[in-house]
Formats: structure tokens, sequence, C-alpha cells
């Protein structure tokens, strides 16, 4: 059977960077014509001829997504249940190598977290941890899921990468979406990046998002960070893998999201700079290659950009997130993974979107439907 891992060696980094940065005016006008679009116009869409029309690719977007989705903006917020973690990854706070104080919730903690989320309107929980098998492995996260399913009627998790029967203990107990990030694609330069534990293992986690759709998770999250390598060729292979996943899983639905390397404590300057503009440009070329596939927005972003681009193809966002855990209501003083650049609160968000004609929608799934 044909796996990513055998398409994803027939792609050389390098010959897909040269072949992006060749794309031409024309390719972008046929990518925006064209009415079956492919990988090749993507790249047109990302590339940097594709600058000068960013106008068009956001009228584009913004009319993709209004027919797809109406005006609606999906609200989520995180739940980090510990910073625990035995990997060293060079742009994270909770690296292992960082001496931070350690912390995993219990279950009144859970709980006492869980009650300032509800409070204030939210349905749709993300949950976060460190990857420490001995403190948050899979019997953690099942305890953990079993705990707040009467609170929300959608769970995610952003968690280390488990094996296929692991998804589908934790599917069976209420767990509707897993977001995986590749964090980059350019396998020396993951290397470099991810020096010590599991998550060194390039491949496994290549092959998460495969494990998932035979587990037959409901939604997956995939993306790089951006800020690690040159980001035109690491979504140009986030979209290939999207694409894949989407024909050999059709049942499985699925998000990205772009988040931008951040600041925290020990922090990683980026390797590469994404302007403001180029994360539109980016936002509208995923769109206008892929109606269907939802587009995350976290609270990394600053209030202007988010607000500016609520109407551009974005389907989801976060609100008043903390990503420390205890954050909300335990400790709220303990160190963040990384800093979060929108403070507002879910309120104050939910308004903004209102007031731009959007629906904010904190109930989106139901294991009824
Ligand atoms: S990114 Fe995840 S795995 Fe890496 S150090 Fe941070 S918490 Fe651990």
């Amino acid at each position: 059977m044909n796996s990513f891992q055998t398409l994803f060696q027939q792609h050389s980094w390098d010959s897909v960077k040269q072949s992006i940065l060749a794309k031409t005016a024309q390719d972008v006008q046929h990518a925006l014509q064209t009415s079956k679009r492919n990988l090749e116009d993507f790249k047109a869409l990302i590339s940097p001829a594709a600058m000068p029309f960013l106008e068009i690719l956001a009228q584009k977007s913004q009319q993709i997504t209004q027919k797809r989705f109406g005006k609606t903006i999906q609200m989520y917020v995180p739940l980090y249940l510990s910073n625990e973690c035995q990997n060293i990854c060079t742009y994270c706070g909770f690296s292992f190598d960082n001496k931070i104080k350690r912390k995993t919730l219990n279950d009144q903690e859970v709980i006492a977290e869980v009650e300032v989320l509800k409070s204030m309107g939210f349905d749709h929980v993300l949950l976060v941890t460190g990857e420490a098998n001995q403190t948050v492995g899979v019997p953690y996260l099942k305890k953990v899921i079993q705990l707040i399913r009467p609170y929300f009627s959608h769970i995610s998790m952003e968690v280390q990468p488990l094996d296929e029967t692991d998804y589908t203990e934790l599917i069976a107990e209420g767990l509707n979406t897993v977001l995986v990030y590749q964090e980059t694609y350019h396998e020396e330069d993951y290397k470099l990046h991810h020096p010590k534990g599991k998550k060194s293992n390039f491949q496994y986690r290549l092959e998460t998002p495969e494990r998932l759709g035979k587990a037959e998770i409901h939604k997956m999250g995939l993306g790089v960070l951006i800020g690690l390598e040159d980001w035109r060729t690491d979504c140009f292979y986030t979209a290939l893998h999207l694409d894949y996943l989407e024909k050999t899983f059709w049942k499985t639905k699925y998000s990205i999201s772009f988040p931008r390397l951040r600041p925290f404590s020990g922090g990683l300057e980026p390797k590469v700079v994404m302007s403001d503009a180029e994360l539109v440009q980016l936002i509208c070329a995923y769109r206008i290659f892929n109606e269907e596939v939802e587009l995350s927005i976290s609270t990394r972003e600053n209030e202007i950009f988010r607000d500016n681009v609520i109407n551009l193809g974005i389907t989801a966002m976060s609100a008043g997130s903390k990503t420390n855990p205890g954050g909300y209501k335990v400790e709220p003083q303990s160190l963040e993974q990384f800093e979060i650049s929108d403070e507002r609160s879910p309120a104050e968000i939910a308004k903004m979107i209102q007031n731009q004609g959007y629906e904010p929608v904190w109930k989106d799934w139901d294991m009824a439907f």
C-alpha cells in the first residue's frame, strides 16, 4: 500500500523550493482562474509572484469561505494540562533543558480550570501537554477525557504522537480531534531542532496523520511552525500531506494552522521571518486551493492582525488562552509555553467577531450529528 512516506520521498526540498520561486504572474493568474486546482496551482499562489495579486487572492478567499462556511467563526480554548516534557525542542519554553518548575494538573485542578472555561462560554476545548510518558501518557489522557467529557461537546488534543491503538482507545472515550504539527518537513533541520527525546524521530511524527486516519479520527489538524525553515516550501509539503490524507481518509475532516514562532523564556530567533502580508497570502492560498479545509488562528497573533483576517478565510479562533498548566485558576503566575499576543477576553473577541457581521460559534459538534 502506498503511504505518505513514499510520496514525500518523491519530492526533494530543493527542487520544490526552486519550482515555487520560478512561478510567474501567468501561473498565478491560471491558479486564480481555473475551476480545478492542483498542487502546482498552490505553489503559484504561495510564490513571490502572487504578492502583487494579494487583493484578488483575498477577495476570492473570502468569497469561497463564505459560500462553504457562511459567516461563522468556531471558538475554542486550549487547556494546558502539564508542562512536563522529556524532549528538547529548541523553540519551546517547556523543553527538557529549560529549568522551569514542572506541573501536571490533578483531577481537582483540571475541574477547577474547566469551570473557568465553562464560565467563559466555551464548549470546544483543546487539551495540551508536553511529552512525558510516565506522567502524561495514554492512561492520564484517558482519565482526563473521561473527567471532562460531560462539560464539552468537542474535545481536541495536541500532545505527543501516539500509536494507532492508543488513538482508537481515546476516540472511544470521546476524543474528537487531534492536532499534530510536523514543525518542519525539512528532515535535517528537524533533527537540529529536536536533538533529544522521542520527538527526534522524524519518521514517526510524519506517519502520525496516517495512524490517525486509520483510527478513524473525526478531524485532524496539520501545520508547521513558521520560522524554522523556508515557509513556502514547508507549506507546500503541508498541502501535499493534506491532499494525500483527504484522498486516503476521506471520512476525516481537516484543519490547518500556521503558528509563527513566538518569543519565550530562553527563546530561539526565527531563521526565516514571515511578514503579515505573507501570512495573509498563505491563508488565502490554502483556502483557494482547498475549499473544505478549516483554517485556524490562535492568540499567538496580535489583535489587529486577528481582527483583519476574520473575513479572509479563517474559520476557527482561540480566545482568552493561557499557555501554562493551571493558567486560568490554579497557578496563573506560572511560566507560559510562549507569550500570548492577543490578550483580550473571550467576550471581547466574540463582540469583535459580531461587529464584523460574523457569528461566533461556541458549539460546532454534537455526538448525535
Ligand atoms: S514543543 Fe512539545 S515536545 Fe517540544 S519541548 Fe515543547 S512541549 Fe515538549
